[in-house]
């Protein structure tokens, strides 16, 4: 029997709800139980492909090619289950679904309104995985109160009713803010938060209450007085040094057991032995590295979510802690400063990003890899620019460019857009001037490796699959040229058609690739391209 939980926020957003939704997918995982989770989001977008990073963070891409929210890269590092397409829902793609029936004529006449038609949908999404694992977690976005929120609140309390409360759980996490001037932290917004909540029928039976520090004994009290919730389960979450402590911290304060509890259900103490280790390892590293990632969304930590983390995996595999230091590439496109920013670093990674703003900046960054033999990662954009600078600087096509860009009539089409590949039987077909949401190349394809080559080593295997999310390839016209440049191929479609992955045959540690690695890396998996990176860095550190 699926038992379905769902996660709500209330008070402020950026509580770490999904953290927390991933945790005790984890901690449920570690008891034995298959888990499986999932997010609403409450805005319109049809998913976040087309949103800035600078506003939504990163966009996670799922094997099978969906643009999802970044909560989905949590539950997969948490877990290690590949989260797919259907595990990532909007408010726009509900109506879009709605509209289209409708279209259809499938409503048979009847006048389509938000209940029950909307909810319906919300609903048909939450039904779809009854029977694929013993407990959903279904994280809601946004925080209990906004507009937007409201056909999915209402959607979860008719779900629970009709599946009984033996069967749903509603969990929520909000805030207890430190309030200075009191020196004490407050319950009130929580209190709101819970009526808020009760306003639209929905009881939670599980409050996490987030909190910079520790929680009065009394103050959990007071919360379960007012809010009708068992004392026990109303849970302290206090801030941990690293993400990857929240499932044993969680644990240790009987989130896991609690939730049991509510279902009525008993289960083995979990095995959280992995998760000790990794904060082991974090906590007591025997070195560090400096890593330069070399971005253009180098405001907002959230927009290079999954490289922050893969790094950071490539460290516990190293047992090295890992210091990412941020380099906004825009700010070196007219100038050569960015050296400075790079000398004392021990690897560079140059990360994927759209558009030239800030292409030349990391031109020049891949330049300096080249040159003084600092190991050089590029990811997606990252081998792209770093195909454009060896072109322009080694093969002498002092005109190479991306057409992505400025093109000029004279420029050479290095990096283009291929307008057709293969995946499987069928042929996938994209134009230059079709909408721009999910019409990239995206989700898994396989590479097929060179033998003998520094990524077949790494990988340890001669075929990979790995994500794609790009509308732009090296232009394999000008293989050649790249080759005398000091590259070689080292990874290519099976059908040989698209480059995959350059490697320099002069350099110590010099790889690009068209894909992107960190999606998959997870902290008791680490990906081997980070892990090898990570060493190719601290040897580095011995050398200087
Ligand atoms: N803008 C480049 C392309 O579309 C790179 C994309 C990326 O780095 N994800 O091919």
């Amino acid at each position: 029997m699926t038992r379905f939980i769902f996660i709500t926020g209330g008070v402020v957003s950026s509580l770490g709800k999904g953290l927390g939704s991933a945790a005790l997918g984890a901690l449920l995982q570690a008891r034995g139980f298959k888990v499986r989770l999932c997010k609403m989001d409450p805005y319109l977008n049809i998913d976040p492909g087309t949103m800035s990073p600078f506003q939504h963070g990163e966009v996670y891409v799922t094997d099978d090619g969906a643009e999802t929210d970044l909560d989905l890269g949590h539950y997969e590092r948490f877990t290690g289950n590949p989260a797919t397409k259907d595990d990532n829902i909007t408010t726009g793609k509900i109506y879009q679904n709605v509209l289209s029936k409708e279209r259809r004529g499938d409503y048979l006449g009847a006048t389509v309104q938000v209940i029950p038609h909307i909810t319906d949908e919300i609903k048909n999404f939450i039904r779809q995985k009854d029977g694929t694992a013993d407990f959903v977690l279904c994280e809601i976005g946004g925080t209990v109160g906004d507009i937007e929120s409201l056909p999915f609140l209402e959607a979860i309390r008719q779900f629970g009713n009709e599946v009984g409360l033996n069967r749903a759980l509603y969990i929520h996490v909000t805030l207890l803010p430190y309030i200075a001037a009191a020196g004490e932290l407050k319950t009130k917004p929580t209190q709101h938060s819970v009526k808020e909540l009760m306003s639209v029928g929905i009881a939670p039976r599980i409050l996490l209450c987030r909190a910079d520090r520790e929680i009065d004994p009394d103050d959990l009290r007071k919360i379960a007085q007012f809010c009708n919730i068992e004392p026990n389960k109303v849970i302290p979450a206090l801030d941990v040094k690293t993400i990857y402590e929240v499932p044993l911290s969680y644990h240790k304060v009987g989130l896991d057991e609690q939730v049991l509890d509510a279902f009525g259900i008993k289960a083995p103490e979990p095995d959280l032995k992995a998760w000790e280790e990794i904060v082991r390892r974090i906590k007591n590293p025997e070195g560090e590295v400096t890593i330069a990632l070399v971005g253009k969304y180098t405001n907002l930590a959230d927009s290079y979510k999954s490289l922050n983390e893969a790094l950071i995996h490539g460290g516990i595999a190293n047992q090295n802690k890992v210091k990412i230091k941020f380099v906004e590439s825009s700010k070196f496109d007219n100038n050569d400063e960015i050296v400075h920013e790079l000398e004392n670093v021990h690897g560079i990674l140059v990360a994927g990003g759209f558009g030239e703003r800030g292409a030349e900046g990391k031109i020049k960054a891949a330049k300096f890899a080249r040159e003084r033999k600092v190991p050089y990662f590029g990811i997606c954009f990252g081998l792209q620019m770093a195909v454009l600078e060896a072109a322009r600087n080694v093969a002498g096509i002092k005109k190479a460019n991306s057409t992505e860009f400025d093109f000029k009539k004279d420029d050479v089409p290095l990096i283009g857009m291929m307008t057709e590949w293969t995946k499987g039987n069928a042929k996938e077909v994209r134009a230059a001037n079709t909408d721009l949401g999910g019409t990239m190349r995206l989700g898994a394809y396989p590479a097929a490796l060179k033998k003998g080559s520094k990524v077949a080593e790494i990988y340890g295997s001669a075929e990979i699959h790995e994500r794609h999310r790009h509308r732009y390839e090296v232009n394999m016209n000008y293989r050649e040229e790249l080759e005398g440049s000091g590259f070689i191929f080292s990874g290519v479609s099976p059908d040989g058609r698209l480059p995959e992955i350059c490697e320099r045959v002069d350099h110590p540690w010099f790889i690009g690739v068209q894909y992107h690695p960190e999606l998959k890396s997870k902290p008791f998996d680490p990906h081997p391209l980070f892990v090898s990176f990570i060493k190719a860095a601290i040897d580095q550190g011995r050398l200087v």
